[in-house]
């Protein structure tokens, strides 16, 4: 079993959920509603490997808050995890400093790859 701790940030309780039951047994993890709280959480642990975060969020949105992540943490490790529709925005993220972006809805196996391969690089 990995230590590496993972930083979820979504505000629906239910893809926070099913993150949770795809990852929990390999990972440690923290949940975040939103982006503020992601940021305030990364201020008080240095030892977060990966965030995976949503695009669509109130206040603050997925890529507002990528920007400021990779601003003050340029080495951070983030992938998107966004809508169908909203491909360009994940291409957008990557831009920005994401590793990968996941497509909702995904599948246990594709988060599980996504995020073994992002930790690896
Ligand atoms: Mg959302």
């Amino acid at each position: 079993m990995s230590s590496h701790k993972i930083l979820i940030v979504d505000d629906e309780e239910g893809i926070r959920e099913s993150l949770k039951l795809i990852l929990a047994d390999h990972y440690n993890l923290i949940l975040t509603e939103d982006g503020e709280q992601a940021l305030k959480v990364l201020e008080n642990s240095s030892d977060i490997a990966l965030v995976l975060m949503d695009i669509k969020m109130p206040g603050q949105n997925g890529l507002e808050t990528l920007e400021a992540m990779k601003e003050k943490y340029p080495d951070l490790k983030v992938i998107i995890v966004t809508g169908y529709k909203s491909v360009e925005t994940a291409t957008e993220a990557v831009r920005l400093g994401a590793s990968g972006y996941i497509v909702k809805p995904f599948k246990s196996d594709e988060v599980l790859a996504t995020v073994r391969s992002v930790l690896k690089k």
